[in-house]
């Protein structure tokens, strides 16, 4: 007997068997010359990663709620303004933490399951003054997927800088950080990127590195200032030592690992993978008569799918669903918290766990006494994924 589950939550995901040896190599001393090698070059790597080739990249120890607070806190001022382009939860919390250092915050909501459109962020951006706009890539909360080229072009036009939340989306989902003008790119370690939880990585552009610098007023948080950490990320990639606070180091090995086969992927070959995989997912779960809480097919993510349960199943289906030996995620968007399960298919996920998880929502659906043609799931997703 296998004896494990299959984990298709929103994260932490399955890891491949690479970034777990990793893991488990001998702790080294974060000063020795094979670590600085090692974490040199993860700072490298994640300028390929993000799609970000001059921005300053940062390896924090820490989840992803300290990779916001360090975007929030280092280059936004008391009094500035910030318009958080909201869908959901974690959009709710990026305001949260800008309130919290002092920011004059807007939230701009779109109706449950979708996104204001870009129009609606230039109208925004030009009824106020604002200096930083915050987009969450996707909703871990909502499955709802941000058109960021879009919105980052009309942030630019106005003048503000952009704080995209890829924690559900980077390397899962297609970011050109540099080239559509996003200013900190900002995720954790434990979804897509492809390691357990534990690290926090930031991209920042030259725009954003001139904007913390040029600040009136000191970074109000002392752990996840820039003014500590450029230091240890400047001399990490010379290739040389270096001390703030000790880095989390077998979390830096794996995430080398897991960097360099993201690369060894090809970015597009990567995205393109997560919507096929996706795509599927969604068939099967459309024909066993389920619907997804995104407004529309364009919002769809192809990290995450928040899938409505249908008439008459509720939320004791994810348990259900984990007897069957997949384990899935309930609601958490307070409104609907009841109404829907969430699934993670991101970073090393393959055909083979789509469709195991298709089938054990079939059987979970059995056991509940849903009507359905058992098998008819399985076969629409298996559909796509021989195409
Ligand atoms: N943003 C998004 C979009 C997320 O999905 C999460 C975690 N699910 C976070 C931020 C917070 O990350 P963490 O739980 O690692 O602090």
């Amino acid at each position: 007997m296998k004896g494990r589950n299959l984990l298709m939550i929103p994260g932490p995901i399955e890891f491949t068997p690479e970034v777990m040896a990793a893991m488990a190599q001998p702790t080294t001393s974060h000063v020795a010359g094979d670590f600085v090698e090692c974490f040199g070059e993860s700072l490298e790597m994640m300028r390929e990663v993000f799609l970000a080739p001059s921005a300053q990249p940062f390896i924090l120890a820490g989840s992803g709620t300290l990779a916001m607070d360090a975007a929030v806190a280092n280059i936004v001022e008391p009094g500035d303004g910030v318009l958080t382009v909201n869908s959901g939860y974690f959009s709710d919390r990026m305001g949260d933490i800008a309130a919290r250092y002092g920011a004059e915050v807007t939230n701009l909501s779109g109706s449950l399951g979708d996104i204001p459109s870009a129009d609606e962020v230039r109208k925004a951006l030009q009824d106020g003054d604002y200096r930083v706009v915050t987009i969450t890539h996707v909703d871990t909360s909502t499955g709802v997927m941000a058109d960021v080229e879009a919105i980052s072009r009309v942030a630019d036009d106005a003048g503000a800088l952009v704080i995209v939340d890829g924690v559900c989306s980077t390397a899962g989902a297609e970011c050109r950080s540099e080239e559509w003008g996003v200013d900190i790119h900002l995720t954790a370690s434990q979804k897509a990127i492809g390691v357990p939880p534990g690290l926090a990585l930031l991209t920042v552009s030259p725009e954003a590195m001139e904007a913390f610098r040029s600040r009136k007023t000191p970074v109000p948080s002392y752990y996840a200032g820039f003014d500590k950490w450029l230091p240890i990320m400047e001399a990490y990639e010379g290739r040389g030592p270096a001390y703030f606070g000790t880095p989390a180091v077998n979390l830096v090995a794996a995430l080398n690992v897991s960097l360099g086969q993201i690369l060894s992927e090809g970015m597009d070959a990567r995205f393109e993978r997560h919507h096929r995989l996706a795509r599927a997912f969604r068939a099967g779960m459309r024909a066993l008569g389920m619907d997804f809480v995104p407004a529309r097919e364009d919002l769809y993510a192809p990290t995450l799918s928040a899938v409505y349960y249908p008439e008459g199943i509720g939320p004791d289906l994810v348990p259900a669903i984990a007897a069957e030996g997949v384990m899935t995620a309930g609601g958490l968007h307070p409104q609907i918290k009841e109404k829907y399960f969430r699934v993670g298919h991101m970073g090393a996920v393959n055909a083979s766990d789509i469709i195991a998880t298709v089938a054990a929502v079939e059987r979970a659906l059995k056991t509940k006494g849903y009507e359905f043609e058992p098998g008819s799931g399985v076969a629409a997703a298996e559909e796509l994924l021989c195409r």
